[in-house]
């Protein structure tokens, strides 16, 4: 084949974005003077050219069934511009520069059952992870976890109660896309990995496993006359990172795969420095298809933190005012032996823990 019979690559990575842009964010691009907030769940930007949009934003499910898309399109052509787009917490927003859309859309999407809000000072839509539905290795079921909790959440989802903004997020494994927010639910495997050695030595690259321990404890062994692996329990840290190149290196287990909370984490440094969170909470039930036990855990964390904190303080800066001991008497949460950090790397990482410093 010439190159001239040769046909232009496919590019399939993400379009440019502006072609999706409603006019008058196209137009005024860069140039915005301010913006407010007239009500919760409705954002308004003001351009130097003096042209305002409207943003309002509804909650979603994020993994989207067509039906709802066409619901949530439609609504957007006939009470909106036609323009939406959605946040990486699953939320939709619609755009619009009359100002007299703005209830009219409020109403349509009240009445299809959607909920407005998650702006300012209130719980954003949690953000999660694929969960069973996309990946191979989840421990649980992200989405899942999410809906229980806004289910019971939705009162501070529409309403700016809260001291200041808060992100809480949900991850399904303890090592790969899962979340740092304010208040993060995480996976916490709680034994090293069960391994089927009849099975490694055709699934599993063996020294691709043995490099991704973070700890060094996995070892090549002959087991029953098959190359194998060993783990060195001692050492393991139950991170799960053997488990997606080897999956007979089981991890996942109904009763030992737990729930861990962390709080105070902040990826912005607008204000001070960026933040890691802590542990706070660990061994909780993995509990589907509800979880009431992990969302009993976040509604008296943002209890105590809508009554303790000052005005625009996050989380982190509410607990690094009060100090953790303090943080651990107002929640009543146990500080309990698996807060403190003893794995022997832990001279790096003390600052990532709640316990004492040296
Ligand atoms: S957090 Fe882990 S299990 Fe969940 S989707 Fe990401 S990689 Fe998969
Ligand atoms: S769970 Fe983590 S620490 Fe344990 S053997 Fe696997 S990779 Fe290593």
């Amino acid at each position: 084949m010439s190159m001239a019979d040769m046909r232009e690559p496919t590019e399939s990575g993400c379009p440019d974005g502006f072609q999706y842009m409603h006019p008058a964010m196209r137009k005024n691009f860069g140039q915005w003077k301010y913006h407010d907030d007239p009500q919760p769940g409705v954002l308004r930007h003001v351009a130097f050219s003096g042209d305002q949009v409207f943003t309002i934003k509804a909650g979603t499910q994020r993994i989207l069934d067509v039906f709802t898309l066409r619901t949530l399109c439609d609504i957007g052509d006939k009470f909106a511009d036609g323009f939406i787009r959605f946040t990486i917490r699953s939320n939709i927003e619609y755009i619009v520069t009359d100002e007299a859309k703005v209830q009219p859309l409020i109403d349509a999407l009240t009445e299809a059952g959607f909920i407005v809000g998650g702006t300012k000072n209130s719980v954003t839509s949690l953000s999660h992870t694929q969960g069973w539905l996309h990946c191979d290795i989840p421990g649980t079921d992200a989405s899942g976890v999410v809906k229980s909790m806004m289910d019971e959440l939705i009162g501070e989802f529409t309403a700016w109660n809260m001291p200041n903004r808060v992100h809480i997020t949900t991850s399904c494994c303890q090592i790969n896309c899962g979340g740092q927010g304010d208040i993060a639910i995480n996976v916490q495997h709680t034994k090293p990995p069960k391994i089927d050695h009849n099975l490694v030595s055709n699934v599993c690259e063996r020294p691709s496993v043995v490099a991704r321990c973070p700890v060094a404890a996995i070892r090549p062994a002959m087991v029953n006359g098959k190359a194998s692996l060993e783990v060195d329990e001692k050492k393991c840290i139950c991170c799960g990172a053997c488990f997606p190149p080897c999956p007979p290196m089981q991890i996942n287990d109904a009763e030992h795969t737990k729930l861990a909370v962390w709080i105070g984490g902040n990826h912005s440094n607008a204000r001070g420095k960026p933040t890691f969170q802590k542990l706070v909470a660990s061994g909780i039930p993995n509990n589907p298809p509800r979880w009431p036990e992990a969302t009993a855990i976040v509604k008296r964390i943002l209890k105590e933190y809508k009554a303790g904190a000052k005005d625009w303080e996050r989380i982190n800066e509410w607990v690094e005012r009060i100090g953790w001991p303090r943080f651990f008497e107002v929640t009543g949460l146990p500080f309990t032996k698996y807060h403190v950090d003893n794995w022997r790397g832990a001279r790096a990482s003390l600052n990532a823990s709640t316990h004492i410093r040296f």
